[in-house]
């Protein structure tokens, strides 16, 4: 009877072990919030379907999911493994409070576009969509992210703009304070999908894909020093800070999308953060 119960016993333990074995083949590093990227891990051979969509995973199991500014209630995420198991999640997107920021004194031409301004501004938003819309398998983005330019943070993502009493869109960089010519470095390994002088909107615009569609975009550079198509590493200077474009003064706004889904370059960091220098003295 005691040795029946005990073999029981364990067969129930053994099976709870593998059901956790299964289970566990899901990990979510990111917060779950408005904004919000986040970096998942499961098997390799997975796939996952985030919001009805399926998403790219990378040959170790690696895949990005996002959360946009206005995301609400749950999205559901699902994982079906190679041996035909699934996991389902509904993860459910804390909302978030965002500012109110008032801009007076834009140039009267900035604020309304001219009829050949609209023209120029609908063909730059194509070349920056384009850009946007890349899918590539490298996932550079696991290099981690780092602050682009180092200084006080003078503009949030998400914050409501009203320019000249006029509400706009919100915004959806980070702005970073910085004189003209700090040196801009690549945030995270990537390839230069756009690299424009002059932009109506952004002036010196550079874009670099991190992969999965994931991509970083520098606005009001004064000088790229990079190259269409050229591949970067993180830390590498890529940009100058400026004022050029619609910008009141010499600033880094620095936006990360994934595709068209645009996210708090802030929480990506946190998301997905640099891998600290090992000093010799210190061990791995
Ligand atoms: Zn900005």
């Amino acid at each position: 009877m005691v040795m029946r119960c005990k073999t029981t016993w364990l067969g129930l333990m053994a099976f709870v072990a593998a059901s956790v074995a299964t289970a566990a083949a899901l990990t979510l590093e990111g917060a779950i919030t408005q904004g919000a990227l986040v970096l998942g891990r499961t098997d390799s051979g997975a796939r996952v379907v985030f919001d009805d969509r399926p998403v790219r995973v990378s040959d170790q199991g690696v895949f990005l999911i996002g959360f946009g500014r206005d995301a609400g209630g749950h999205a559901g995420l699902l994982i079906s493994y190679p041996d035909g198991t699934e996991t389902k999640r509904l993860l459910a997107v804390a909302k978030r409070d965002y500012r109110i920021q008032s801009i007076d004194a834009v140039p009267p031409r900035k604020v309304e576009p001219t009829p050949s301004d609209q023209q120029r501004i609908r063909e730059e938003a194509q070349l920056v969509q384009q850009a946007r819309r890349r899918d590539d398998s490298r996932p550079d983005f696991l290099s981690g992210f780092m602050w682009p330019v180092r200084g006080r943070i003078s503009g949030v993502y998400g914050s409501q703009r009203i320019l000249n009493g006029v509400a706009r869109s919100p915004h959806y960089g980070i702005d970073i304070a910085a004189s003209e010519g700090t040196a801009v470095v690549a945030p995270a390994d990537g390839v230069v999908t756009l690299a424009h002088e002059d932009m109506f909107f952004s002036g010196g615009t550079l874009i670099l894909d991190h992969g999965h569609g994931l991509s970083s975009s520098f606005l009001h550079l004064r000088r790229i020093l990079v190259r269409l198509g050229q591949t970067v590493k993180q830390g590498e200077t890529i940009a100058e800070v400026g004022a050029s474009g619609r910008a009141t003064g010499a600033h880094l706004d620095w936006r990360v999308n994934l595709f068209a889904k645009r996210l708090d370059p802030a929480l990506v960091i946190e998301a997905i953060p640099a891998r600290r220098e090992a000093t010799p003295l210190e061990p791995q």
